[in-house]
């Protein structure tokens, strides 16, 4: 396959994602503070080089490579996700710059299930959402034990190393799986147009 057929299959997958946890929200009511941006200010956060895959080639197809490279040197690779864009304002608050392009967790986070220990499906709940709604999260997590359809984090890992073992299978930070990502486009890109 190539990059293109990948990437247009992670979308794909992304939209089915979206769709479950839209579904979610709406019967549930449950929703994200205006403006939060609190989980993606954890220096932790993992995902695959595979879905980093879309937003790789986005950003070679657009000719933006040569920006990312040239702020390479000031950007901590490190930290939190260098997509990130912090409101200087109101702390806690923030942006994602590539939002059609983030990866599962990013959709998944605070609106998806994890397996409890007697293998039902559990919400893996938001600690900002625990604090600040914690009834609405307790309804949620009712629902789900009654039955309401919700997206699995390891349903989707499961689809995803699927689409491409070798990229899906690797979880690591972020910026890690982003590098990793265009190491793999600039590679097939110089492949493809012989220059080796
Ligand atoms: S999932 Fe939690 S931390 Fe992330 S935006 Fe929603 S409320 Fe904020
Ligand atoms: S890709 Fe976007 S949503 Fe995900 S951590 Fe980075 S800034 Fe946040």
């Amino acid at each position: 396959m190539t990059n293109q057929e990948i990437a247009n299959q992670v979308k794909e997958l992304y939209e089915k994602i979206d769709k479950q946890t839209e579904k979610l929200a709406q019967t549930t009511g449950l929703k994200c503070p205006p403006g939060c941006g609190r989980c993606c200010e954890n220096p932790d956060i993992e995902t695959t080089p595979l879905e980093m895959l879309p937003i790789a080639l986005e950003l070679f197809q657009k000719k933006q490579f040569q920006e990312l490279i040239e702020k390479a040197d000031t950007v901590n690779w490190e930290g939190r996700c260098i997509f990130y864009e912090p409101d200087l304002f109101i702390a806690g608050n923030g942006r994602c710059s590539i939002y059609a392009f983030r990866p599962s967790v990013c959709r998944l986070f605070g609106f998806a299930a994890v397996k409890n220990k007697q293998g039902g499906a559990e919400l893996a709940a938001c600690r900002y959402h625990k604090e600040i709604m914690p009834e609405m999260v307790q309804k949620v997590k009712e629902s789900i034990a009654g039955g309401l359809p919700v997206a699995s984090f390891s349903e989707i890992a499961f689809q995803l190393s699927n689409i491409e073992p070798s990229l899906g299978n690797q979880r690591m930070p972020i910026n890690q799986a982003l590098k990793v990502a265009i190491q793999r486009v600039g590679l097939m890109a110089q492949w493809e147009t012989g220059e080796r």
